[in-house]
Parts: structure tokens; sequence; C-alpha cells
């Protein structure tokens, strides 16, 4: 088993590439010794402790084998300052960040300091799938109410559905009756298109105002990719579910 198919690496280009390679490889005569250096080369390569970094690196959204060589390079090349700097920092987030209690946001604290903001409109609540979308809304500048993260998007193929996400939270909001307009702010995709029709019908017969943001961010795309422009339009030209 090859190191991409150790770390359970998608088969992309590159795994089918070497795949082919390591079959041209077999047919040859000298086999049996190719084989031995294919099989298990970043043994060969790598201590057991990189080899260890590497796997974890490795799982890691949009870091791949060849990213995950070039961080480790960088790593063991300043390992007083940047090595030890990330080691403290990863493990103080591991320890002391969590969901906030009330919208699910990363906080230090119980409740995270937008839930705390009084400033802040309690009436309007913006559903987002992720916690790293209430930075791109925020960034805006348009949106002064207060959130509720699902923590993902329906997506049955991938046997998300609504007990994965964070809607029984989301339903006691509503109970308190404080919240008068919900928008809906997942990403412009068929599953988090599917997400939004879902929570819009769970809201209904609540006397709830809910909204989706208007088109014209990219479909297919998520909210992270839209520019703050184009979000805060999005965010001004929201229509009725
Ligand atoms: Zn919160």
């Amino acid at each position: 088993m090859n190191f991409l198919m150790r770390v359970g690496w998608s088969r992309d280009e590159s795994s089918k590439k070497r795949d082919s390679l390591e079959n041209s490889w077999e047919s040859t005569e000298s086999k049996s010794s190719m084989r031995v250096q294919v099989q298990n080369p970043e043994h060969r390569i790598f201590s057991a402790a990189t080899l260890k970094t590497l796997e974890s690196l490795s799982k890691l959204p949009g870091i791949g084998p060849k990213s995950a060589e070039r961080i480790i390079q960088f790593l063991l090349m300043n390992k007083d300052s940047v090595g030890r700097e990330l080691i403290e920092s990863l493990e103080g987030m591991v320890e002391k960040v969590g969901p906030c209690q009330i919208c699910f946001h990363f906080t230090e604290e119980p409740i995270c300091s937008i839930c705390l903001d009084e400033r802040r409109n309690p009436r309007l609540l913006c559903v987002v799938e992720f916690a790293r979308d209430i930075s791109v809304i925020e960034k805006t500048g348009s949106f002064r109410g207060r959130y509720h993260v699902l923590n993902g998007r329906l997506a049955p193929l991938n046997r998300v559905g609504p007990d994965q996400l964070t809607l029984e939270a989301l339903n006691s909001r509503i109970e308190e009756g404080i919240i008068e307009e919900v928008i809906l702010a997942t990403s412009p995709t068929l599953e988090g298109d599917g997400t939004a029709l879902f929570i819009s019908n769970m809201l209904l017969g609540k006397g709830i105002r809910v909204t989706k943001l208007a088109r014209g961010l990219a479909s297919g795309s998520s909210l992270d990719l839209a520019n703050p422009q184009m979000l805060a339009d999005a965010l001004e030209g929201r229509r009725l579910i």
C-alpha cells in the first residue's frame, strides 16, 4: 500500500499516475525488487515521528501529501521559532476553544462574544453552515443580528441528516419567542438549498419571517469564496422563502 492510500488520500490524478507507474514496474522482469521499493517508500525516507506528522497533516482540508511534506520541511528547519509556537497555539486552541452554548460559534467562554453583545439585534438571526461563515459575513459590516451555526448541511448521500446538525437547538431558540426573522445563509449549492428548504419547512407556522440570501453568489460555491460587497448585496436583497 503506498503512502497516498495509507493516509486515506482520495484517488486523485497523482495516485492514479503512481498506480499506473507501479503496474508498469510490475510488468518488468525485475518487478520483485522494484516492488519492495514501491510498497513502503515512506518507511525508507521518513522517520517514524515524521511519518506520523505527515499522516496527521494529510488529514487537514486542502493539504495534500506534497503540501504536507513542504510543511514538515519548513517546521523542521524552523523548529525553535515556528515549530514550537505552532505546538503551543494548537495545544491552547484544542484545550480552550469549544462551541458557544447558544449559537455553536467557536469560543473560549461558555457563551461567545456575539451572543453576549447587547448592541446586536436579538430579533434577527442568521443561520450559517459553518462557524467560518460568520467571519465572512462580519467582514461585510452590514449585519448586526446574531448567528446560529448548523455545523454542516444536509447531505443524504454522505449520511448527514437533520440529527447531525444543530436544528434542535435552533428550534429551541425560536421557541423562546424573541427572534422575528431568520436569514438562511446556506451555501448556494444543491445541499445548501436543500438545507434551507428543510429549515423553512421546520419554521412554518411559527410566525417567523424566513428569508434567504439573494442570488448573485456563484452557484455551487461557498460563502467564504464570496467577496464582502457581493455578500453585503446578497444580505441586503434577501427574499422571503
Ligand atoms: Zn454564540
